[in-house]
């Protein structure tokens, strides 16, 4: 046999066993922190990989059995701590994109916030404390939905497909549901129109085409196995151009003639008019009960800015149709989404939403109020950065509003630019997002770029230190130790 199969054959003899690796000082500590059962199957993976490595001569050098244990130890170091990394944490979100649907869409509002810790014990949920005897749950929120919405009733699920998926099921199973080609939406993959019409049961009729559909479309579309006119906001695509589509009213009248229901799927929606914070295409819902629409859904994390929730407004006796349904009791919202909620209608009811719920306040900073923001977070980082291989720069740019809400829509903003000689940008972007909170940046033209619209300013300071800790090469990132 030759020679490197010799090495091999030494190297894997010396390569510690799960057992001894798990009887090692450091396993002892890493046990207390993700529990012996996690550790034992890190630890395989571990030994695996090792063994792997060295039958494919990729591990090589002095096989010891002291340098491959303490190898060993280091990966099992490392892999517990990617372990801990993949929880749910919080995060800097520098890339002005106000509704990610990867960080968490909505930030809270404070109010929100502490009406999660208040009910996360025992709480109000179903108790009425005047009466001592059974309350309703989510009534609260259903009476300021109304309130806020013009609606005869309210209702709350886990989301708005859940609405949609609730409402098709009650009230048009078995049934056809017309829908214009135009609205056949797909919302980041897995929320498809046609998709949730199949699920619910209902037989999907498009009536008009991609650009032009008529009231008349609809009208010539319809038979006695009709339940439901839907309305599809068109959310995160516009469609420009020679293009048109009856209005929600008229729509309403015919479904009147014709005794269906007319349902509108309003995606995002608004509780008042966003046309100042240059989102005048969004459906404000108060209108479009006003208009005439039957049953409303939306969704709570978006730019209304509470928890994921599935909002249904509407008239009473539709909305009570889905309320006694059996379906809804699968979709209903647990009690820290309904005081998140809570909270934060509570916001909108007294008139302080542009400036106490996040979402809102995001959209309407103001691009000078931003550069201020820049300017002196750039001065405060260079200061401490004067030995590094760092460049920071101003440059003029675009946040988003992301979360399938305003695609035409680009809050002019200022980005710091991140520049590093010795290192590229995706090294830079990956080095800030190892930090603890990660950094989440974007890359732009070999850039990595900074927008503070949605960094909140009591985390500048975090954002500095970050920007230190990359900046200097020498620091240690956290899983090198
Ligand atoms: C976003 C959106 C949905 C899905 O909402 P979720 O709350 O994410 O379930 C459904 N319909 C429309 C029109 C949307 O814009």
């Amino acid at each position: 046999m030759s020679e490197p199969a010799t090495a091999k054959t030494t190297a894997l003899r010396a390569l510690p066993s799960v057992d001894q690796l798990l009887r090692t000082e450091a396993a002892v500590e890493l046990r207390q922190r993700i529990g012996a059962s996690r550790l034992t199957s890190l630890a395989r993976s571990v030994a695996d990989e090792m063994r792997a490595e060295i039958q494919s001569g990729e591990l090589s050098g002095p096989p010891t059995r002291e340098g491959l244990l303490v190898l060993s130890v280091q990966r099992l170091k490392d892999a517990c701590l990617r372990e801990e990394r993949s929880r749910i944490q919080r995060v800097i979100n520098a890339t002005g994109v106000i509704l990610h649907t990867n960080l968490g869409r909505a930030p809270l509002s404070d109010a929100a916030r502490n009406a999660i810790t208040e009910a996360s014990g025992y709480c109000t949920l179903e108790y009425d404390p005047a009466t001592g005897s059974r309350g309703r749950r989510g009534a609260r929120v259903e009476t300021l939905l109304m309130e806020l919405t013009g609606a005869a009733d309210a209702l709350v699920v886990n989301n708005c497909a859940a609405a949609a998926f609730l409402i098709l099921s009650v009230l048009a199973k078995d049934g056809e549901t017309l829908v214009s080609r135009g609205e056949l939406v797909e919302i980041g993959g897995d929320f498809r129109v046609p998709d949730v019409m199949a699920n619910s049961g209902t037989r999907m009729i498009e009536v008009g085409t991609t650009n032009r559909t008529r009231l008349d479309d609809y009208r010539h579309a319809i038979t006695h196995h009709t339940r439901v006119l839907m309305r599809v906001h068109q959310s995160n695509y516009r469609i420009v151009g020679f293009t048109t589509s009856p209005t929600l009213s008229e729509l309403a009248i015919l479904a009147r003639e014709a005794r269906l229901i007319l349902f509108e799927d309003a995606g995002s929606g608004a509780l008042f008019d966003l046309e100042e914070q240059g989102l005048g295409d969004e459906p404000v819902i108060r209108d479009s009960i006003a208009q005439g629409a039957d049953v409303v859904s939306f969704s709570g994390d978006k730019l209304l800015g509470a928890p994921q929730a599935g909002l249904i407004v509407g008239k009473r006796e539709i909305v009570d149709r889905l309320r006694k349904h059996s379906l809804y009791r699968a979709l209903r919202v647990d009690k820290l989404t309904l005081a998140a909620l809570e909270a934060t209608l509570e916001l909108y009811s007294r008139g302080v939403a542009l400036n106490d719920v996040p979402v809102l306040r995001m959209l309407a900073l103001q691009p000078a109020e931003i550069d201020r923001r820049a300017h002196s977070l750039v001065q405060r980082a260079s200061r401490k950065l004067s030995d590094s291989a760092f460049a920071l720069e101003l440059m003029k740019g675009e946040s988003a509003v992301g979360g399938g809400s305003g695609p035409s829509t680009h809050p002019e903003t200022t980005l710091i630019s991140v520049q590093h000689n010795d290192l590229p940008a995706a090294e830079v972007q990956a080095r800030l997002r190892s930090l603890s909170p990660p950094v989440i940046a974007r890359i732009a033209d070999g850039k990595v770029l900074l927008d503070l619209r949605t960094v909140d300013p009591t985390e500048e300071s975090e954002l500095v230190e970050a920007l230190c800790r990359v900046g200097r090469r020498t620091t240690p990132l956290p899983w090198i130790n």
